[in-house]
């Protein structure tokens, strides 16, 4: 057991230990300290009573997700909503009007979903697990039981209960087990997806939920742990590539050509989609029904990746500046580097990934040698040798 991450399972060669000792393989210790980044600290220590009492209102909400997510104002207004809304339903839980409201993010990659979720597990301080639908299989099958996207939740409770009922769960990856991959024949995986979807619509919907405490797969002699979901709000996330085609068939407007203008218009056809376009797209229509927000997120522009760079309070180029501030060195990036920076990220069509991608591979280098000369006092980057892979302009005592 010794040799087990405490989060998945999966066999541990080096363990990493940063929550109450339980050993962790490298994957989810990472996705762990991601979350713990958004703000330094999660900070758990507020009780349920205390979280519901202080539930910010929508624009409260949304003023919150703008000192981390840059653009993406459609998609933060309706989460901002839908999340109030949640968690009103679960305050005056006795009223059985209210439906549960799940969310479904979707749009390109790189642009911000995980990130909402994220976030407002923060402004919330409810405990936040993150889970990858593909690695989910129907019972019976090679891999992860849905349960263990709340086994993962509970840990991030730091093992209290009445906490993770409370918390939020992204799931990654959600179109990518839709009917369509049905086509795509293997003998140990449930590929086609619609299975998992099918293990997912109790847990989507509020059950109390049979986990196996760890992890792994189930089997008969093991005791379970129980956990309420009725009140977990769930977000989807999912890129839905090609979904605009669907929308259009749906509404008879025809893609013509790809000149600047139907790009356009495509990319708005993308905010228009109904529940039944996810069918269509091969969500089966039980798992549509049980998600009531659906927030479009859209490509990230040239202006938005600058301003991702520099503005948000953990920003990667702020980032690198305090790295370097601890060696007594003052580091500054040119204008005319950061619109470069953007201007390759955008050609990378990873969204703001591309950004961190381009970043390390200059970085590195730079910070490689840095530590070898003690007299560097101030480090300038401009585009010319951001551009050419070359040194920065070095300013020594
Ligand atoms: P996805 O849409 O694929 O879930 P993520 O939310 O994981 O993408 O984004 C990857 C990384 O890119 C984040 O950790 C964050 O640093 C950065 N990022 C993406 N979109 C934004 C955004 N709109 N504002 C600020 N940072 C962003």
């Amino acid at each position: 057991m010794q040799n087990k991450c405490f989060f998945c399972g999966e066999r541990v060669k080096i363990p990493n230990l940063p929550i109450n000792n339980k050993v962790l393989c490298e994957k989810c210790a990472i996705k762990l300290m991601d979350f713990m980044a958004v703000d330094g600290k999660n900070d758990l220590e507020k009780d349920n009573e205390n979280i519901l009492n202080e539930i910010p209102t929508p624009s409260q909400m949304k003023k919150e997700l703008d000192k981390y997510i840059i653009g993406q104002e459609y998609a933060k207004k309706i989460v901002s909503v839908g999340v109030y809304n949640h968690y009103k339903r679960v305050k005056y839980s006795t009223s059985e009007i209210l439906e549960k409201s799940n969310i479904l993010l979707y749009g390109p990659t790189g642009v911000g979903k995980t990130l909402i979720a994220v976030t407002l597990a923060k402004i919330l301080h409810v405990p936040f697990s993150i889970s990858d639908a593909t690695s989910l299989t129907e019972a019976g099958y090679v891999g992860e039981d849905v349960e263990n996207i709340l086994l993962r939740l509970i840990i991030a409770a730091n093992g209290d209960k009445k906490k993770a009922e409370m918390g939020i769960v992204y799931i990654d990856e959600i179109d990518k087990i839709g009917n369509k991959n049905a086509d795509n024949p293997s003998i140990t995986r449930d590929v086609s997806g619609e299975g998992v979807q099918q293990a997912l619509l109790k847990i989507l919907e509020g059950t109390v939920a049979n986990i196996p405490p760890q992890g792994g797969r189930k089997h008969p002699e093991q005791k379970y742990t129980q956990l309420n979901t009725k009140n977990i709000l769930f977000i989807a996330g999912g890129a839905f590539n090609g979904l605009e085609e669907i929308i259009m068939r749906r509404t008879g407007k025809k893609n013509i050509g790809f000149n600047g203008n139907n790009e356009k218009k495509t990319k708005e056809m993308f905010k228009k989609a109904r529940p039944r376009d996810f069918v269509h797209y091969g969500l089966i229509p039980e798992f549509v029904g049980r998600m009531h927000v659906f927030a479009p997120l859209s490509e990230l522009k040239k202006d938005e990746l600058k301003r991702i760079l520099t503005e948000p309070e953990n920003a990667i180029l702020k980032q690198y500046k305090e790295l370097l501030k601890i060696d007594g060195v003052e580091l500054n990036f040119k204008d005319d580097c950061i619109d470069f920076i953007a201007e390759e990220a955008i050609k990378m069509k990873t969204g703001a990934r591309g950004l961190r991608t381009l970043l390390e591979n200059y970085m590195n280098d730079l910070m490689f040698e840095l530590p070898d000369n003690k007299r560097v006092r101030k480090v300038t980057i401009n585009r010319k040798s951001f551009e050419k892979g070359n040194k920065p302009v070095i300013e020594e005592e």
